[in-house]
């Protein structure tokens, strides 16, 4: 049986448990383990158990699966592909993952810790629609006829680069891979792509499935490893486009490899410190406190747009925090198998420690209003309690720097222009939301902040595919998502033909 319904708790713990986990990485249309027999453990963050010993690739890997890539590139089995049968390809893989959807949401959750109800409603369908969407879009891209000279015709065209390499996070590990590879196939690269070691088993299965559905061998590798594999893609002579998603202290490395090799085309998605702002005049008060409380408790608050700092005006502030911690207390953490469930486990150990720090670093500098606490501890998993700070310097480390984990910080102003400058005050110019009920505020205010989205009396809503996503600042660089992501993954060409 296998009706919503049933799909419980018990449900998922079995159908998790009878999961037959393979995984090798995925190199030129086979599973392979690594030359030296290296491997990592997957351990999942629910109760810190493994569930899988994982290949560790490294050079031997990392230079068979950009060669498998480089040769599927010139032989044309891809690239030279007819477009409608590229676009088939892409599409026979879209209804094989959807086959797999409940194995992938599973596999996401124990893996990553992120609740059932997530993955199934969000990471695995968010992700599958991303490789059906990009794959309607190869043929129906083209590229320009130039206005040139009257005895000259002026071709502009989109060709793909070559081997793209993608390097991704473990937050949404699917969904943020599929934001890379999704456009890179489409525009006929092929990829390498290396997961989190914190997040690989999701990642490897879909490349399998591209296998399986058609994709030929060498276009897609999947390569799981430490960031001293992604390291070494982004040092690779043979490596054309390096496309990352990560934290801004390792993006900053990768522009460095590409500088230090063949200065392959660098694309950083990285870290955010959004604001989220509340004027007075903002026009429902318990839609924005829940919005609030979303924007920094979902997912666990190991979001890149997280609303991290909550500003909000003086005379409304107090009313505002009453409602906002009403909100934070349906983020209750809880088994991530179990539907019901809002908030799961964080990642790993390194993370829980690190948001522990900061939580630790807030009671000293701002004033705790909710949280803090580890929780759970007995399932052996790794849990952290909704956690609000009332914070009066906006140059505290928890206002400034990015913690990744249910962490909020309250900050107060007293007019537009002081929550406009604190707003901007940030290495990050990721996301930035406002809240109010006047139409030029709203326009004006979005207008003068820093940041790749903006969001006008909602947070985090619009996940479609035909906004491009991105930041400024040391947010990154290029944007991912919507046809604008195609120009990631293609060189320009001008081609002048020359008619007498
Ligand atoms: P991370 O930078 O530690 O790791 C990201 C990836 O890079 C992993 O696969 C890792 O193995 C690899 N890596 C680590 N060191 C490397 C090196 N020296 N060279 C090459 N690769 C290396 O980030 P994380 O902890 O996995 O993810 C959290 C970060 O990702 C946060 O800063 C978050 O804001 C950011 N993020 C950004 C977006 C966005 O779209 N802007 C989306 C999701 C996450």
């Amino acid at each position: 049986m296998d009706t919503k319904a049933t799909k419980d708790l018990q449900y998922w713990k079995n159908y998790a448990s009878s999961l037959k986990i393979d995984a090798r990485a995925f190199i030129d249309g086979k599973s392979v383990e690594a030359a030296d027999g290296a491997t990592f453990d997957c351990v999942s963050p629910i109760d810190g158990k493994v569930i899988a010993k994982v290949t560790q690739s490294g050079e031997t890997e990392i230079n068979l699966a950009v060669a498998a890539a480089r040769r599927s590139f010139e032989q044309g089995v891809w690239a030279g592909l007819n477009p409608r049968k590229r676009k088939s390809a892409m599409q026979r893989w879209a209804s094989l993952l959807r086959e797999h959807a409940d194995e992938l949401s599973a596999l996401e959750t124990i893996d990553a810790g992120k609740p059932i109800g997530d993955t199934t409603s969000v990471d695995i369908p968010g992700a599958i629609y991303c490789v059906e969407w990009f794959a309607e879009a190869i043929d129906k891209v083209g590229g320009e006829v130039a206005p040139v000279d009257h005895h000259l015709v002026g071709l502009v065209t989109r060709e793909p680069i070559g081997v793209v390499a993608a390097v991704v996070p473990w937050n949404f590990p699917l969904l943020m891979a599929s934001w890379k590879f999704a456009p890179a196939l489409a525009a006929g690269n092929s990829v390498v792509l290396k997961p989190s070691e914190k997040s690989p088993l999701t990642a490897i299965r879909v490349a399998q499935l591209a296998f399986e559905a058609g994709i030929p061998a060498g276009v897609f590798n999947v390569v799981p490893g430490f960031g001293s594999a992604g390291k070494l893609l982004a040092l690779h002579m043979d490596v054309d486009c390096i496309a990352f998603t990560g934290s801004t202290a390792v993006g900053k490395q990768i522009m460095q490899c590409a500088g230090q090799s063949n200065l392959k085309r660098t694309w950083l998605e990285l870290g955010g410190k959004s604001p989220n702002i509340i004027l007075p005049d903002c026009p429902d008060l318990d839609r924005a406190a829940s919005s609030a409380a979303s924007a920094i408790f979902y997912n666990m608050g190991e979001m890149c747009t997280a609303g991290s700092r909550l500003l909000v005006h003086r005379d409304i502030k107090d009313a505002f925090i009453e409602k906002l911690l009403v909100a934070a207390k349906s983020y209750t953490p809880g088994h991530p198998l179990d539907p019901s469930t809002s908030m799961g486990a964080i990642v790993d150990t390194i993370q829980l420690e690190r948001v522990q720090s900061y939580i630790e670093a807030g009671r000293a500098e701002a004033s705790l209003l909710t949280g803090g606490n580890r929780t759970l501890q007995d399932t052996g998993g790794y849990y952290i309690e909704p956690t609000v700070f009332d914070v009066s310097n906006p140059a505290a480390r928890i206002a400034r720097e990015e913690i990744f984990g249910p962490v909020l910080s309250v900050l107060t102003f007293d007019s537009v222009d002081d929550a406009v400058r604190i707003a901007n005050d940030s290495e990050y110019g990721l996301a930035a939301a406002v809240w109010t009920s006047n139409l030029t505020t709203a326009h004006e205010v979005s207008r003068r902040l820093r940041a790749g989205t903006i969001w006008v009396n909602c947070y985090d809503e619009g996940g479609d595919m035909n906004f491009p996503f991105g930041g400024y600042k040391q947010s990154g660089n290029g944007r991912d998502k919507s046809l604008h992501a195609l120009e990631k993954y293609t060189e320009l060409k001008s081609t002048l033909v020359r008619l007498r």
